[in-house]
């Protein structure tokens, strides 16, 4: 899959921009704060819909401005596709796909794939468990809307549960209303999530091998809060008991205390654990055998080949990785960010398209 045109309006610090891409390389350049990652937030976001920055999309009008569109089309192994999103900055924003009104956000997914990896990514490994579950999450809803669903469901019903709890008093009927439908959901998303990191693992390990020359077994495991079981069924019930005896807990701290908002992954390098005992090297080798295991694990589930979004990411990697990563990503689109041209860079991809970004525009140039 490649993303042919595309064209912004009022985007972050764009005004108008249209352009085509290379079906392969496109390489981003420019100094800082010129709109770089601004480019690749309007990429992503016809995606899933959302920024891989910020949850508030009124962020993402350009200051002087009251509305944002960005316009896509896509060549995808069966059909074309084209996804046009408007953003207001005082209403919801509106999605197209192929033409037609998208009126929720899981019929936008499972069209467009894209992977994002910037130097954030490459902290994955060692920082909290919320960044690990985000990544499991944006993963998911792009591939699954059953789980978008599950998960959207779920987040309210928390929120909800949670603000019940702080009330003075507790009716345990209406709590419980709130319990099955959390159990419902939360079962649904524990299931997902195992074998989400069950095929995660099995693909990374493998891509791992390879990039340590062997040196490195990576085993990446899902660390749930609550005990995985064998279906769904199963899975509520293990979650009702668990909620019901966290009640005192709940009731002390005022929170749900229970559950897969709880959950975490780990990153274990020949039996040690990489969070507290990998070297800087070694987390960040784990988080680009993650990065690529995703797309794998995206071309094994849909056919399709996963774009990827390389924000600042190369410098970051040494030669030996930079070089793994684009002997690996042949038959991708790949955009990548940086400020500054290298020549290996520029010989490894001599078909590239070049965009050079100064201040909002851009300009086309020759190497
Ligand atoms: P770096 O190399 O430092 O990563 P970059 O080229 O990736 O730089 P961007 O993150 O794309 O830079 O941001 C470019 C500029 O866009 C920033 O100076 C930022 O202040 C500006 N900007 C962000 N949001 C908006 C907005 N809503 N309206 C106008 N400008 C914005
Ligand atoms: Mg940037």
């Amino acid at each position: 899959m490649y993303i042919k045109k595309i064209e912004i309006k009022n985007f972050r610090n764009y005004h108008f921009l249209k352009t085509a891409f290379h079906k392969n390389v496109n390489l981003i350049l420019g100094n800082n704060a010129q709109g770089k990652t601004n480019l690749l937030e309007g990429i992503y976001i016809t995606s899933i819909g959302r920024s891989f920055r910020t949850n508030k999309d009124s962020d993402l009008v350009h200051f002087d401005e009251d509305f944002a569109k960005i316009s896509i089309s896509a060549e995808k192994e069966i059909y074309d596709t084209s996804v046009e999103i408007i953003i207001k900055k005082d209403s919801k924003k509106s999605i197209k796909k192929d033409g037609v009104v998208v009126k929720r956000t899981s019929d936008l997914l499972d069209n467009i794939f894209i992977v994002v990896f910037s130097p954030e990514d490459l902290k994955i490994v060692k920082d909290e468990p919320e960044k690990r579950r985000k990544f499991i999450d944006r993963e998911l809803c792009q591939m699954k809307p059953s789980y978008y669903e599950s998960l959207h469901n779920y987040k309210k019903i928390l929120l909800q549960r949670n603000a019940y709890l702080k009330e003075e008093t507790i009716d345990q009927r209406i709590l419980d209303l709130w319990d099955m439908q959390l159990v419902k959901y939360g079962a649904r998303i524990i299931q997902m999530r195992k074998i989400f990191i069950e095929k995660i693992n099995s693909i990374s390990r493998v891509i791992h091998n390879s990039i340590t020359n062997e040196k490195e077994q990576l085993k990446i495991t899902y660390c749930p809060n609550i005990p995985v079981l064998d279906n769904v069924n199963e899975q509520e019930n293990i979650f009702y008991d668990e909620i019901k005896n966290a009640y005192g807990n709940d009731m002390k701290q005022r929170t749900t205390t229970r559950g897969p908002h709880k959950d975490d992954i780990s990153f274990i390098v020949n039996e040690i654990n990489m969070r507290n005992f990998g070297s800087q090297g070694q987390q960040r080798t784990c988080a680009l055998s993650l990065k690529l295991a995703e797309l794998y694990l995206i071309k094994e589930e849909t056919g399709e080949d996963a774009i990827l979004l390389l924000d600042d990411v190369m410098s970051e990697l040494d030669i030996e990785r930079q070089e793994y990563l684009i002997k690996t990503l042949k038959d991708n689109q790949l955009f990548i960010t940086t400020t500054d041209l290298d020549k290996k860079l520029l010989d490894a991809f001599p078909e590239a398209k070049i965009l050079y970004i100064e201040n909002g525009t851009i300009k086309e140039k020759n190497r």
